[in-house]
């Protein structure tokens, strides 16, 4: 009898097993963790919490602006707080749906800021080799959000040279402009404005090798946006 009992349950154990997981994925489901603080959200990536955080940041200090070279770059929030959680969590975990919340934070545009309908949406693109160890290009994925928050179309400009590929993280400033020089080439000829997103504004130096690779191919008309900046005030 003893023995019967063993064998029903260890048959039924698969059962319970799943029946385990669906009541843990109903009390603890693991997609609705707020990213910046792990709270149980009822919807979205954020908790209520992290999100009147963004939009008091919003109040105090939003859109930064800075001139690169003649092209206007703005930032939508400090590199602090939520929202440098939210770029981290893109870059560094895949979180796309990061991507969204950063996007949420373009609408309404202020008013120093419009964007004819043939602009494009482009990004700075990754090194190949860094795309497939991270299994996403997180800029070309904030680059869609934001497009897609604009109404505007969004494709590659630029192609990245394997040998400008080095982490530029790990590199001195001289080292950095010394990897970045040859790193950026235009994918064909642009004769239209160009948005050029990104996820922080640090010292400008990426904007800028970018901003000379979109002119090369003819953009005459570049505007840089970026959801977080590093920049000293
Ligand atoms: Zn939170």
């Amino acid at each position: 009898m003893k023995h019967r009992s063993v064998s029903l349950f260890s048959r039924l154990r698969p059962v319970f097993s799943r029946f385990g997981h669906l009541l843990q994925d109903v009390i603890y489901p693991e997609e609705a963790l707020c990213l910046a603080c792990g709270a149980v959200v009822r919807s979205g990536c954020l908790c209520s919490d992290c999100r009147d955080s963004l939009r008091r940041d919003d109040f105090f200090s939003s859109w930064a602006h800075r001139d690169l070279d003649g092209v206007p770059a703005f930032s939508l929030r400090p590199h602090s707080g939520v929202a440098r959680t939210l770029v981290l969590r893109l870059k560094h975990q895949a979180a796309a749906c990061a991507a969204e919340e950063l996007a949420a934070l373009l609408l309404p545009l202020p008013d120093f800021l419009s964007f004819t309908s043939d602009t494009v949406v482009t990004w700075v693109t990754m090194p190949a080799r860094r795309h497939r160890e991270r299994c996403i290009d997180h800029g070309r994925v904030l680059a869609e959000a934001f497009a897609r928050r604009l109404n505007l179309p969004c494709r590659q400009l630029l192609v990245r040279r394997e040998d400008g590929a080095r982490t530029q993280a790990s590199l001195h400033m001289k080292d950095r402009r010394k990897n970045l020089r040859q790193a950026y080439a235009p994918a064909g000829t642009i004769d239209c404005p160009v948005l050029l997103v990104d996820d922080v504004l640090t010292t400008g130096t990426t904007a800028l090798r970018c901003i000379e690779a979109l002119r090369k191919a003819g953009a005459a008309e570049i505007t840089v946006l970026t959801a977080t900046h590093a920049l000293r005030s």
